[in-house]
């Protein structure tokens, strides 16, 4: 794919920024990224399209729009540490390595972890460490970190990543509500002498669930 970077430009510039994503460290490292890698070769042509595809083992790359979406959620700043739990293709994860961030991945099917691990390293991404386990247990030994995404559908906020968050860090899922429809949700640890967290919900959305354990 020889044409990439033009066609990620595009996909910035007519789906992304009009969406009303105006971070420039997000959006030049969407331009950075050959998101084609992170794609099975028979679906790549579709790879800056703004849609969700099929990675194997019944997951899904997420639209970049959401990618995107999620990333200025977590209102990040340069160097920040950030544990991704559902790493499924990488790209997430690439996204935030391109802003430079330390970035921590958790994954729970080998297979997509080892796949994820080589287009990092064709990528020079030394900035990512991939974990293949059960990602409702966080990652204790990089904590604490200043942001969680979360990219798979929770049905609960787990105590471990609230554990494991920043003071003012934020986590950001897509979290089962009551209806029966899944919505983004953001929850920030609070620094006040009452220890707290503050809610913020924006749009449903559709994600993959998460599951327990891990599969070899
Ligand atoms: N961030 C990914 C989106 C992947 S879809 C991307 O950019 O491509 C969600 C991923 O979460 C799937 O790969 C799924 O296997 C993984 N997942 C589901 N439950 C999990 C768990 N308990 N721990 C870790 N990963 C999990």
């Amino acid at each position: 794919m020889e044409n990439w970077r033009e066609q990620a430009a595009i996909l910035v510039e007519r789906n992304i920024a009009p969406q009303g994503i105006a971070n420039k460290n997000i959006l030049g490292a969407l331009k950075a990224i050959p998101r084609h890698l992170f794609i099975p070769p028979d679906l790549r042509t579709y790879s800056y399209e703004d849609i969700p595809l099929p990675i194997g083992e019944e997951q899904t790359i997420s639209q970049p729009f959401i990618v995107a979406k999620m990333t200025d959620l977590l209102g990040l700043q340069k160097g920040d540490n950030v544990l991704e739990i559902g790493t499924g293709s990488g790209y997430q994860s690439a996204l935030l390595a391109e802003m430079g961030m330390k970035v921590t991945t958790i994954e729970r099917i080998e297979a997509l972890a080892l796949k994820s691990r080589e287009v990092f390293r064709q990528l020079s991404y030394n900035n990512i460490v991939s974990i293949i386990g059960d990602g409702r247990k966080g990652f204790p030994d990089n904590a604490p970190y200043q942001g969680i995404i979360v990219t798979a559908e929770a049905t609960k906020i787990e105590d471990a990543w609230l554990d494991q968050l920043a003071d003012r860090g934020k986590l950001v899922l897509p979290l089962s509500t009551e209806n029966g429809l899944c919505r983004l949700c953001v929850r920030q640890k609070k620094v006040e002498e009452k220890a707290g967290y503050i809610d913020t919900w924006y749009d449903y959305c559709r994600f993959v669930p998460i599951l327990p354990g891990v599969k070899k």
